[in-house]
C-alpha cells in the first residue's frame, strides 16, 4: 500500500499471539538442520480414512453438488447429524430447525457472539481456552469475563462465583468438555447445575464438543443437551475434524436451541455461503462410521498417551493421564513457572515443540501441553532427548 491504513480497534484489541516466539524458534531450529519433534499442533497426523475419500469422490461427480449450497445446509446431512446425536446422546433434535452445518465448528463458535452480543455485553469464557471464544467476543464488541479452570476443581469453571454485576450483562457462557487444553471431562452434575443456573440468569450455553469422541475410559463424555431443559438454553458445536481426521475439510455443525441456531444462521447467510455440498455428503459417511473409526484412533492415542505420561512422570512432571482429548496437559517440573521460556528452551536445546500453557490464557501459566499427534517412535525419541537434557 502507498499509505498506512490504521487497523480497526477490534483487530487491535485481539490478545497478542503468544505462540509467535515458539513459531520463530521452530523455524530457526529447522534451518539449523535439527529434526524437530512437534507436539505443538492439535492436528491428527493420520490421513482422512478411505471410506470418507470414496464418499467425496462419488459426491463430487454429481453436478447438483456444484452449485451454491443451501444456507440451511444439505438436508440429508442435517438428518444424518440429527440421527448421530440421537444415537450418541439419546437426544432428539429436529434436523430442519435445530441443526446447522458449519464450515468447521470454529466458524460457528467465532460467529455466535455476532448474533447475540451488543457492545458492553459480557461473554463468560474459560481460562485457559481455545482462542476463538475470545476473538469472537471481541469482534462482536463484547467484553470477556474469564473463569479460571483450576486443576483442584477438575478444570471446571466456577460459574456460580461470577459477580452479580457481571452476570447482569452476561449473555453467553462458553464451555468445552472434553476440554482443550486440559483434557478434562465434565460430570453430569456439572451440566445439571449449569443448566439451572443458565436458565435462571438467561444465559445461552455455548458448548464446544469438538472432542466428544476422543476419550479413553468406559464413560463417554456427555452432551449438555442430555440434561432436561437444556435444549432451550444451549447451542452445541460438533466437528468432524478431530474425530475423523478431517481438519482440512472444514465441516462441522451446530445443534440445539432453535432460536440460537436461527440467529447463527442469519449471521452466516450474510457472511459465507455454506459448506461445499460434496463435503457435506462425505461428512454423512464420516458420521455413519464415526463410532467404529473412533474406537481405532482412540486406541492409538491411548498408547501414545500412556507412553508419554509414563515418560514425563519419570522426568519429574507432576502429570496425570488425561481421560479425553489428544492432549497431555501438565504442570512443569520443579515448580517452574514461566511456560513460554520453558518451551522456548526445550525447543532450542532439544528440538522438541510443545505449547506453553499461558498461550491459552493466564490461568494456563506454569503448564505445558503436548499434542499426541506424533507417532510412538518419535515420542520415544523425544523422551530420550529430554532425559539427556535434564
Ligand atoms: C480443534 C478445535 C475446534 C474446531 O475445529 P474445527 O476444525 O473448526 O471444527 C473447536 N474447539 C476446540 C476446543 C478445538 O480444539
Amino acid at each position: 500500500m502507498a499509505f498506512i491504513l490504521e487497523e480497526s480497534e477490534r483487530l487491535k484489541k485481539l490478545p497478542p499471539y503468544l505462540f509467535i516466539e515458539i513459531d520463530r524458534a521452530k523455524r530457526r531450529a529447522r534451518e539449523r538442520g535439527v529434526k524437530v519433534i512437534d507436539f505443538g499442533v492439535g492436528d491428527p497426523d493420520k490421513p482422512t480414512p478411505g471410506f470418507i475419500l470414496s464418499a467425496l469422490t462419488k459426491a463430487v461427480r454429481k453436478p447438483e453438488t456444484h452449485h451454491y449450497p443451501l444456507d440451511r445446509g444439505h438436508g440429508p446431512f442435517r438428518k444424518t447429524a440429527a440421527l448421530w446425536i440421537k444415537k450418541r446422546f439419546g437426544v432428539a433434535l429436529n434436523p430442519d430447525t435445530e441443526i446447522q452445518p458449519l464450515i468447521g465448528s470454529k466458524e460457528g463458535i467465532a460467529h455466535l457472539p455476532l448474533a447475540f452480543i451488543n457492545p458492553g455485553d459480557v461473554v463468560l469464557v474459560p481460562d485457559p481456552c481455545y482462542p476463538p471464544y475470545k476473538s469472537g467476543t471481541l469482534f462482536a464488541g463484547g467484553q470477556i469475563h474469564l473463569m479460571p479452570l483450576r486443576e483442584e476443581n477438575g478444570f471446571l469453571p466456577e460459574f456460580e462465583k461470577v459477580p452479580a454485576g457481571v452476570l447482569k450483562r452476561a449473555k453467553i457462557i462458553f464451555v468445552n468438555y472434553p476440554n482443550n487444553p486440559t483434557g478434562a471431562i465434565a460430570p453430569r452434575r456439572f451440566y445439571e447445575r449449569l443448566v439451572v443456573w443458565a436458565t435462571e440468569h438467561k444465559i445461552l450455553i455455548a458448548s464446544d464438543l469438538a472432542y466428544s469422541e476422543v476419550y479413553f475410559g468406559k464413560e463417554k463424555p456427555l452432551s449438555v443437551l442430555e440434561i432436561p431443559g437444556a435444549k432451550d438454553v444451549c447451542i452445541e458445536f460438533h466437528s468432524l475434524s478431530k474425530t475423523c481426521n478431517m481438519t482440512g475439510w472444514r465441516v462441522g455443525f451446530a445443534a440445539g436451541a432453535e432460536a440460537a441456531v436461527n440467529a447463527l444462521l442469519r449471521v452466516k447467510s450474510n457472511v459465507d455461503s455454506g459448506v461445499f455440498t460434496a463435503i457435506q455428503e462425505a461428512a454423512m459417511e464420516a458420521l455413519r462410521q464415526s463410532f467404529a473409526f473412533s474406537k481405532k484412533t482412540n486406541a492409538l492415542y491411548k498408547k501414545r498417551r500412556d507412553l508419554l505420561v509414563t515418560g514425563l512422570k519419570g522426568l519429574g512432571f507432576p502429570v496425570t493421564p488425561n481421560p479425553s482429548t489428544f492432549y497431555v496437559f501438565t504442570r512443569l517440573p520443579g515448580g517452574e513457572k514461566d511456560s513460554t521460556l520453558y518451551c522456548k528452551k526445550l525447543l532450542e536445546e532439544t528440538g522438541i515443540v510443545a505449547t506453553p500453557g499461558v498461550g491459552f490464557g493466564k490461568a494456563g501459566e506454569g503448564y505445558i501441553r503436548f499434542a499426541l499427534t506424533v507417532p510412538q517412535a518419535q515420542i520415544k525419541e523425544a523422551l530420550v532427548r529430554m532425559k539427556k537434557w535434564r
